[in-house]
């Protein structure tokens, strides 16, 4: 990382400094309509620190030109750079190695070349896959693709009213025709946080793999995928304060390996000839053209921005402010939470009276508070809690009890207006 601007102790949560942190994240001290930036939609997009920004400015100025191509210095460093932020993922992941680490764009991106790539060598018609209600779009839509090209069944092991996963229900689903379980770490909807050691368990007993959506995990949990022992593990960089344009596909290197290229073209190839054409071993087989360079050095530079704050750390602090909103929020009359899971992430979906959801959205953002208001492409969760949308906050690294009080403030304002 090339401008530490802040010294963080990775100890203590009681030594967790917001205001030392806040002050890295340029967007956070932005005026809003005339009001302090209180930004509670990280869970669509994070905020990037200057960490991020100044080490990407770096790259494209002095250390950039196209990786594995030239023998000249800036494409020997570029390269270097490149294969660095590969060992950076591995080591945050704890990868067995830097090999299992394939950069895709996003965790979207990252999905559907399983689907794709697993989908079409490993599965057939017949076969079942099991999927939970919660699932994000990018986790359900690729395997109806794949359903519909090649007859597989798509299972969905439910939810409870208060949004917790119902593990006996899921393993009912298990059976000698479920080859895959993609399921995600924490819900982008309800905050729930799955107990995916377990799922792996019970999946790996029927000899189903197994590809865990961290899109959310990642950055509230974090993951060990040796100590997992799922298959598959994706996430996406915007999320964890790194570029958009860059994700993460994790993969245990034997499966990766026997899994056919998804998209061909430059790089992923040993041997191209009009008749025949033999291909890399992972990751190079699955990075087809020009890959996210500078993305990958600013998701290297947010890992170790996070890493130096300490994952452990940030989860505690996302929790007591989880706890001071739930105390908050249940002071307004009329303001349901929907997700009250035993085990969730710092993700508040609430809804206020009959008020839409846009409604709130739109008048509270004139008072500088931003949430996500929708159906955070997770629409059959939502058929689930009969709702068409709801508001969501959702905290970051950076997020304090200032945030919460300005959206309780608004949220009365919103209740005033509609009498
Ligand atoms: C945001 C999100 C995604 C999609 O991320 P992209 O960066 O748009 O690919 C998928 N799953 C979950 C749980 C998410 O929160």
């Amino acid at each position: 990382m090339t401008a530490a601007t802040t010294v963080l102790k990775p100890d203590t949560s009681s030594s967790y400094d917001v205001a030392a942190i806040r002050a890295d994240f340029p967007a956070l001290s932005l005026e809003i309509n005339g009001y302090p930036h209180a930004f509670l939609d990280s869970g669509a997009s994070a905020q990037k620190p200057n960490q991020v920004l100044e080490r990407m400015d770096q790259a494209y100025r002095s250390e950039y030109a196209n990786v594995h191509r030239g023998a000249y210095t800036l494409s020997q460093l570029a390269t270097d750079n490149y294969e660095n932020a590969r060992s950076t993922v591995a080591k945050f992941m704890n990868a067995k190695t830097p090999d299992e680490i394939i950069f895709t764009r996003n965790v979207t991106a990252a999905i559907n070349l399983v689907a794709h790539s697993y989908g079409r060598e490993f599965l057939s018609a017949g076969d079942e896959i099991i999927i939970s209600h919660m699932e994000h779009h990018a986790n359900i839509v690729p395997w109806q693709l794949l359903r519909d090209a090649i007859g597989i069944e798509i299972k969905v092991a439910p939810v409870d009213d208060a949004g917790n996963f119902l593990m006996d229900e899921f393993e009912k689903l298990l059976n000698p025709k479920t080859k895959l379980v993609a399921i995600t770490q924490v819900s982008n909807v309800l905050g729930t946080i799955v107990p995916i050691k377990e799922v792996v368990r019970l999946a790996h007993d029927q000899d189903a793999h197994v590809l865990i959506d961290g899109a959310q995990g990642i950055v509230h949990e974090g993951v060990d995928v040796q100590d997992l022992d799922a298959d598959f593990y994706a996430f996406t960089g915007h999320k964890l304060y790194g570029p958009t344009g860059i994700g993460v596909l994790w993969g245990k290197l034997d499966l990766l390996n026997k899994m056919p290229p998804y998209q061909g073209g430059g790089d992923m190839i040993e041997n191209v000839t009009f008749e025949k054409t033999t291909y890399r071993d992972a990751p190079a087989r699955f990075e087809a053209g020009t890959p996210p360079i500078v993305e990958a050095v600013g998701l290297a530079a947010a890992i170790d921005y996070v890493s130096i704050i300490g994952l452990t750390n940030i989860a505690a602090h996302e929790q007591s402010l989880l706890a001071y909103a739930n105390d908050k929020l249940a002071t307004i009359e009329g303001l349901t939470i929907i997700g009250q899971a035993d085990n969730k992430a710092g993700i508040i979906s609430f809804m206020l009276g009959d008020i839409h959801s846009h409604d709130i959205g739109t008048i509270i953002d004139a008072r500088g508070v931003a949430v996500r208001a929708g159906h955070h492409c997770a629409q059959p969760l939502m058929d689930r809690y009969g709702v068409a949308a709801t508001a969501r906050a959702s905290f970051g690294l950076y997020s304090n009890k200032s945030d919460i009080d300005q959206l309780v403030d608004a949220l009365n304002y919103v209740k005033e207006i509609f009498g």
